[in-house]
């Protein structure tokens, strides 16, 4: 299931950061164990109302002329319209209307993307309520009074946003063709890939109305089955932004990921893993997806009986943190070993929705524990009463123990271990939850 996706777009100095972090705050989620991945806080997953989604400021580099801060702004809200569900549009209420707010608000309703007008800086409504009336004159609906830094009005204004989740989210969920985001740095060969198989297979790009985001999306039918590449925004199109800024990369990565349910990391194979790639590949693991590493320009690679697999033995040791990735070496320029990109997809997709029974779980588990005793503190030994699978994308397993704080990290990755010798799970993320039961 994919996480919606909510973007905050406005001047500098209106108050972008500190909105981001007042509804980010204290329900950021902590990563663990994924090196890479640097918590810059250009995204943070949130909950409203029991609803979660991933938002996204998409405020850079602040200009200090007010013409570059016009084109910067286009630029942004260019991002929000080809990345997000829900825009949160943000204007100060101190400054009032100005010349570049009213440019930016045409291209947003241009787009037909919900968005939601917040006006900040509303620290007293007393002082500054009657100022509020004149953003009507922006022509995307009610203006929401908030104040970020004094935590004012956040509540309406998440209202209003999770209002537009759920048509959103319904079209997605009884969708049931695989998504595929095909991600990796700038000159990978990502374009070059989705050309290939686009050559070589029927392509439907779908333009369902109503549906603005789905435009980007090609659908190729492979086999007969049909298949669902996200764009990454400004993959087809070349786009204004200039690739260089990591802050827009990590962004349309982000999204891309979170709507797909397996991501295919392209890695250029005449560069070898760099830093950059452990970083995307670790935006989703973290998100739970299926991941597929594949190396691509593998034509341009000088080889023997051995590359491969020596190859293959690097490539592993810097993925460390997802070891249940699978690997394929393509070249989009040849087209080798791009057809078996679909079989894999598959697999992944098929352990994905694995569910392995309860019976067979514990089985395995007691095995486990017999041959690896459970670790202990101070004289208390942790006991694993039972476990089950509660989900699936990722498999899901629930875990009931005498005492959490027993259970060591180390201990969940060696049980992690044992499943995946008997059940394989290639190519997907398993998530383990420690509940405790006296
Ligand atoms: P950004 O450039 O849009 O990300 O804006 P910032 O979040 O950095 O905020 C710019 C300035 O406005 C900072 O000095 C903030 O403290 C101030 N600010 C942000 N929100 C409010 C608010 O609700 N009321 C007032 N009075 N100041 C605010
Ligand atoms: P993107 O930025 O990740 O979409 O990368 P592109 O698809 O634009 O490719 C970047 C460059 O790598 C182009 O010059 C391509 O011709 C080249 N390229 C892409 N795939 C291959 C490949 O399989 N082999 C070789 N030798 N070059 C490739």
């Amino acid at each position: 299931m994919s996480k919606p996706v909510v973007a905050i777009v406005g001047r500098p100095n209106v108050g972008k950061s500190t909105l981001f972090n007042v509804l980010a705050g204290e329900t950021i989620s902590i990563v663990k164990d994924t090196p890479g991945v640097t918590r810059d806080r250009i995204y943070a997953d949130c909950t409203w109302l029991n609803m979660n989604f991933t938002l996204i400021d998409t405020g850079g580099i602040e200009p200090d002329t007010s013409d570059v801060i016009l084109s910067q702004m286009r630029e942004q809200a260019e991002i929000a319209i080809a990345t997000a569900d829900v825009i949160v549009f943000i204007v100060d209420v101190r400054q009032g209307l100005v010349d570049a707010d009213t440019k930016v608000a045409d291209m947003l309703r241009k787009s037909r993307k919900p968005v939601v007008l917040a006006v900040n800086k509303v620290d007293s409504y007393e002082k500054f309520g009657n100022d509020v009336y004149e953003f009507y004159n922006l022509g995307i609906g009610d203006p929401v009074p908030v104040s970020a830094a004094s935590r004012l009005g956040i509540g309406d204004l998440l209202d209003e946003v999770v209002k537009y989740f759920d048509c959103a989210k319904l079209e997605e969920e009884e969708d049931e063709r695989p998504r595929i985001a095909v991600v990796g740095k700038p000159n990978v060969g990502k374009s070059s890939i989705i050309n290939k198989l686009l050559g070589e297979n029927r392509v439907i790009v779908s333009d369902i109305a109503g549906t603005t985001r789905d435009a980007v999306d090609t659908e190729i039918i492979h086999d007969g089955t049909p298949y669902v590449f996200i764009d990454t925004a400004g993959l087809r199109r070349k786009s204004k932004i200039h690739e260089e800024l990591e802050r827009y990369s990590i962004i349309r990565t982000v999204t891309a990921v979170e709507r797909a349910d397996i991501v295919v990391v392209v890695i250029d194979a005449k560069e070898g893993v760099t830093e950059q790639d452990a970083k995307i590949a670790g935006i989703a693991h973290e998100r739970g997806k299926g991941i597929i590493v594949a190396v691509n320009k593998w034509d341009a690679i000088e080889k023997n009986d051995k590359t491969i697999y020596e190859y293959t033995n690097k490539l592993k040791e810097i993925l460390s943190f997802i070891p249940y990735a699978e690997y394929l070496f393509v070249s989009a320029a040849t087209g080798q070993r791009l057809p078996k990109l679909f079989e894999v997809i598959d697999a992944v997709r098929q352990n994905q929705n694995l569910r392995v029974s309860t019976g067979v779980l514990n089985e395995i588990m007691a095995e486990a524990v017999a041959m690896q005793q459970p670790p202990s503190d101070k004289g208390k030994r942790l006991k694993i009463y039972y476990m089950t699978q509660v989900a699936v994308k990722p498999p899901t397993f629930v875990a009931f123990v005498n005492d959490k704080e027993l259970m060591h990290f180390s201990y969940v990755r060696y049980l992690e271990n044992q499943i995946r010798s008997a059940f394989g799970f290639r190519g997907t993320s398993l998530k383990f939850v420690i509940r405790e039961r006296k």
